[in-house]
């Protein structure tokens, strides 16, 4: 039976169907698979040069769902030539109309949708976000996304300049050329989308190294872009570790541009790889600290509600997760109050139910590190209102945990924890908190929540962050860049802006000879 029958025959219409079977998906994902899951190159798949394989983990029980390849070095050589193969002058992709561009973009975002429910189970299988929220929410934004991107392909261009003299000059918007994209395991199909929308409009060629966390779903699409018809050699997407695939990627001289998203500590590592190889052009997505203030007057129960989703949608696992909550100190403790009362009602489990707000972690390691964050808080004073524990015997899941009385420079104030830990911090006045909100290396979001338009602007403007939201948290739209000041990043991703990376500017001067000389 084909993985379309079976998915048919398990959901019907998905999101009316009751709780799907988590082990039907394991069993669909082994079978559209065949148990190893391996390397897209050139349109072909293949096994992993030194034939190594990795095994990707289900988070919410611990066990292994299916063997990967673990591509290195060889693999992502191979990708490059292949690439670059692609990226040739005269090659079917370079003279490719950029009508057509538009249209394999539009495309490969119809194969999406019409695989929707199959691969918003995978990736809830995967990386342990609920289901409704991969099928919602990353499905719906994924597809936007790359249809956003294809409308962009054809309407690219540069301008006429008034040079002095008697000449004509204007400018070509060309692509990059080979760009290697590295993405993370929070948002695996997202990234995917983010990273590849802009490149293909652009007319660019593509290898992709996904999380080593999470490389199902990243993997299915690439069936569905040689499904698509797009010609080989365009994209090529290697699953493997960050420092074997991942740098033979940002060092590798071939690679015209490298684009990441992931830790700043790793930013630091591609950046250095990108000035040392051949100055490839470098955009970072890096971690951040991100500032929510809630003055007094702002609307309390949608302040509650949207601090909540800034911290723990997602498991926590946000970039822009809104971990350090600045509370105005007259509505201080009533905020606290009702802050623990909605963690505490915050439905922890199986991500196939429907009814689940959160999943695991996503790995092992992701799930110590913030339990030893949450120890760490305690000892250094942060008052643990609720949560702080392991919220079941198997799996990576923790329990909705809040600190309250936190410092500015306690550790949990200052480092990305990337979990479902809410800090929540005091502040008196609207100096002192744009003061303390800019006091940190990160600089990627924040939020201001206020009935008071003046007071709103006054602080939006005064905050050094890529994305100010007021009023609002989380709010995402593909129209829209997104990306960092300071260690957060460089670069935007998103919106016009987001073509910007993925083009070079070309000018092109022509003497025009003049009739009487
Ligand atoms: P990470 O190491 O920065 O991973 C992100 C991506 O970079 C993965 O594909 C990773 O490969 C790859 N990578 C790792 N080392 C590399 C290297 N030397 N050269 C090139 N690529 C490399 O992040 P992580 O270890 O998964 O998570 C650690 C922390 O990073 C989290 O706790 C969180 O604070 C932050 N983070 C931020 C984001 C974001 O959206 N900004 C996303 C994920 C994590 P592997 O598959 O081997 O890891
Ligand atoms: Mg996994």
């Amino acid at each position: 039976m084909s993985v379309r029958q079976r998915e048919k025959l398990l959901l019907g219409s998905p999101m009316e169907s009751p709780s799907l079977c988590l082990q039907d998906w394991v069993a669909i994902c082994w079978e559209h698979f065949d148990g190893v899951v391996i390397i897209f190159i050139n349109n072909e798949w293949h096994d992993a040069a030194s034939k190594k394989t990795f095994p990707t983990i289900n988070p919410s029980t611990g066990e292994i769902i299916c063997q990967v390849a673990e591509g290195d070095k060889a693999d992502i050589d191979k990708a490059v030539k292949a690439a670059k193969e692609a990226f040739k002058f005269g090659s079917p992709w370079r003279r490719m109309d950029a009508s057509h561009r538009s249209k394999l973009i539009n495309r490969l975002a119809d194969l999406i949708e019409r695989d929707r429910a199959y691969l918003a189970a995978l990736e809830t299988l995967d990386n342990g976000k609920p289901y409704s929220i991969s099928y919602l929410v990353d499905l719906d934004m994924v597809v936007k996304h790359l249809r956003y991107y294809a409308g962009w392909a054809d309407k690219i261009h540069g301008k006429t300049i008034p040079l002095d003299g008697d000449f004509f000059t204007y400018t070509r918007h060309e692509p990059v050329g080979i760009c290697g994209q590295i993405i993370p395991w929070n948002f695996p199909l997202l990234m995917q989308a983010w990273k590849l929308g802009p490149a293909l409009a652009t007319g660019n060629v593509v290898v992709m190294k996904l999380a080593e966390q999470t490389p199902l779903t990243g993997l299915y699409v690439a069936s569905l872009i040689k499904e698509a018809g797009f010609p080989p050699g365009v994209v090529n997407i290697v699953p493997g570790y960050g420092k074997t695939a991942g740098a033979a990627i940002s060092s590798h001289m071939d690679v015209d541009k490298v684009a990441f998203t992931g830790s700043t500590e790793v930013g630091h590592l591609i950046q250095k790889a990108a000035a040392e190889s051949n100055m490839k052009r470098v955009t970072l997505e890096l971690g951040g600290k991100s500032p929510n203030i809630i003055m007094s007057d702002a609307d309390m129960d949608w302040a509650v509600e949207q601090a909540h989703s800034a911290l723990f949608f997602n498991q926590g696992q946000c970039c822009c997760a809104g971990s350090r909550t600045y509370v105005q100190e007259d509505i201080y403790h009533e905020f606290v109050e009702r802050s623990v009362e909605r963690a505490k009602s915050r439905v922890v489990g199986n991500p196939f139910d429907f009814k689940t707000e959160q999943g695991p972690q996503v790995d092992e390691d992701q799930y110590n590190k913030i339990l030893g964050y949450i120890n760490t808080g305690k000892k250094e004073g942060a008052k643990l209102l609720c949560g702080g524990n392991p919220a079941a015997d198997k799996g990576y899941f923790i329990q909705p945990t809040i600190f309250g009385e936190v410092q500015d420079d306690m550790t949990i104030a200052r480092e990305e924890i990337f979990g479902p830990v809410m800090q929540i911090l005091k502040f008196k006045s609207i100096e002192e908190v744009i003061h303390r909100a800019n006091d940190t290396k990160y600089g990627l979001a924040a939020a201001v929540f206020t009935k008071d338009i003046d007071k709103a602007n006054y602080i939006s403007q005064g905050l050094r962050a890529g994305t100010v939201w007021i009023n609002c948290y989380n709010v995402f739209g593909t129209q829209a860049p997104f990306g960092g000041y300071k260690a957060s990043g460089q670069g935007r991703e998103g919106g016009e802006y987001g073509l910007t990376p993925y083009m070079e500017v070309k000018t092109v001067t022509i003497k025009v000879p003049q009739k009487n000389s």
